[in-house]
């Protein structure tokens, strides 16, 4: 495939090479519509939804994770696996592979000049999925963010079940609402996510995803999850959100580029709910199986209700500079790419806030 140029990518995703910040965006038939008083809840700063609009937003990444988490993530992953008689696919059921050299998530500097560089190819606001437990450092998030100036959303929540405070197994369904809604002020958190499980959904991780359900009914925020595979637990989710009273539009089923089907019943369900499909492993040499299943989604007619990030833990623009090509060189439009990279996303966080930003800070 032709190498795109950095500046067909940002093309792609809508921005001007030439000027990113001076140029007007073009006006689009189709611009998207918020909510009236919608906000897109970031660190820092509450953005109305069209301050985003200049670039890509990134709906799944990491920036804080604990030094032990990759091997007790394949710990944990093999375990269930196991006792799911599934053998672990050669393709990985993890975030792909980090290019080689220093770890940018032990070393706030090195962070910052990661955001400023996704910032530099067309990225403009990046969710942070790493929750507590997961050795999740928030005041190094904070740090980072303040000193990159890119736009950061917090996630909040709990992960998996492997991951869990230990207190979570002995609260009761309101006290973990509780103190999801707790998290949501004190980050101040733009979104739930991401809140997993493997295949088999745990008792724990079903209590978990009720009570982030009703966290969601308190805050409005919108809920973006982690599945396994083979991928029974898309729906499941999605059901468990829905009956604690959750509208499907509020919600993002992810790491749906795992469930290769070229059926594609489960993402179309998910899409025919109102819900999202997150294809948020994307930008590696993994992309080959996932290319045709959001080509084949677009040509279905649900281009709105596809969200794409990484997963990554570092060089956070690659579901932008290296899969983004690989979808328009495979026939998807610039109009549409630029729908599912720039407004997806904001319409997905957009949300009108039910409490004040930081009430119990
Ligand atoms: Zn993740």
């Amino acid at each position: 495939m032709a190498m795109l140029t950095r500046r067909d990518a940002l093309q792609m995703v809508g921005v001007s090479a030439v000027a990113m910040a001076v140029a007007p965006m073009p006006t689009r038939a189709q611009a998207p519509v918020f909510p009236e008083r919608a906000v897109i809840r970031t660190l820092f700063k509450d953005y109305a939804p069209e301050e985003l609009a200049g670039g890509a937003t990134l709906f799944h990444e990491h920036l804080s994770l604990g030094e032990d988490f990759g091997a007790r993530f394949r710990a944990a992953s093999q375990a269930v696996l196991a006792a799911q008689g599934i053998t672990v696919p050669a393709t990985g059921t993890a975030p792909p592979p980090a290019p080689p050299g220093p770890d940018p998530m032990r070393n706030v500097e090195l962070m910052a000049q990661e955001l400023r560089d996704a910032q530099h190819d067309g990225v403009a606001c990046i969710v942070d999925a790493s929750l507590e437990g997961a050795g999740m450092d928030l005041k190094f998030i904070r740090d980072a963010a303040r000193m990159s100036g890119l736009p950061i959303i917090k996630g909040a929540g709990f992960y998996t079940q492997p991951f869990y405070p230990k207190a979570v197994a002995t609260m009761s369904e309101s006290q973990i609402t509780e103190a999801l809604i707790r998290q949501a002020d004190e980050y101040p958190a733009g979104a739930f996510g991401e809140i997993g499980s493997w295949d088999d959904i745990t008792a724990l991780e079903r209590r978990v995803f009720r009570a982030v359900g009703k966290a969601h009914l308190a805050t409005n925020l919108p809920v973006f999850t982690h599945t396994g595979i083979p991928g029974k637990s898309a729906l499941e989710q999605l059901d468990i959100l829905e009956d604690a009273g959750v509208d499907p539009r509020r919600v993002a089923i992810g790491h749906l580029g795992n469930l290769v089907d070229s059926t594609l019943y489960v993402h179309k369900a998910i899409c025919r709910r109102g819900a999202y499909v997150g294809f948020d492993r994307q930008g590696s040499a993994r992309d080959a199986p996932v290319v045709p299943l959001v080509i084949a989604l677009i040509e279905a007619g649900f281009a709105d209700h596809i969200l794409i990030s990484g997963d990554a833990f570092r060089a956070y623009a690659r579901p932008i500079t290296v899969f983004v090509p690989k979808l328009k060189a495979a026939g998807a439009d610039d109009a549409t790419l630029h729908r599912i990279t720039v407004d997806n996303p904001r319409r997905f966080l957009a949300f009108v806030p039910k409490r004040p930003r930081g009430s119990s800070a």
